[in-house]
């Protein structure tokens, strides 16, 4: 087991999930680079590594991991949920073209301004607070 294995294992059993193999391997796979998958797509990269794991104890421990915060959830589009790898709090570019998600780091007090003054105009217009406010911006035109 290498250092990272050691990490994810960590990881789940601060979420309170008990890290049977196949959940550390899935964890792992997911949660080794930021990347932004359906549900579909994170079959298909368990399937690659491990033929063997049957679709239901995925989707099972996948939603198991959305549950507890192991991932987290993100739906750009309606309907369509992507489970995000990256449990810090951040926001999204969205790639209108290529359908790709990109994480997006703010500063702190420039994120706090920008909400601050949104949730403000907001509770003028229409009498109520946001919370848990999250950014997504649309990425339109090809690159030159
Ligand atoms: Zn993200």
């Amino acid at each position: 087991m290498d250092h990272s294995y050691e990490k994810t294992k960590e990881i789940l059993e601060k979420a309170g999930i008990r890290p049977t193999s196949q959940r550390l391997e899935m964890a792992h796979l997911l949660l080794s680079k930021d990347q932004h998958l359906q549900a579909d797509e994170v079959f298909h990269l368990i399937n690659e590594h491990f033929p063997h794991a049957s679709r239901a104890t995925i989707f099972n421990n996948l939603k198991l991991f959305a549950e507890k915060g192991v991932v987290g959830t993100l739906e750009i589009k309606p309907g369509i949920t992507h489970f995000d790898s990256n449990t810090k709090r951040h926001h999204h570019a969205y790639d209108e073209e290529t359908g790709e998600i990109i994480d997006i780091e703010l500063d702190a007090s420039l994120e706090e301004q920008i909400f601050e003054s949104l949730s403000q105009n907001f509770q003028e217009k229409t009498g109520k607070r946001f919370t848990n406010a999250s950014l997504v911006v649309t990425l339109k035109g090809k690159k030159n």
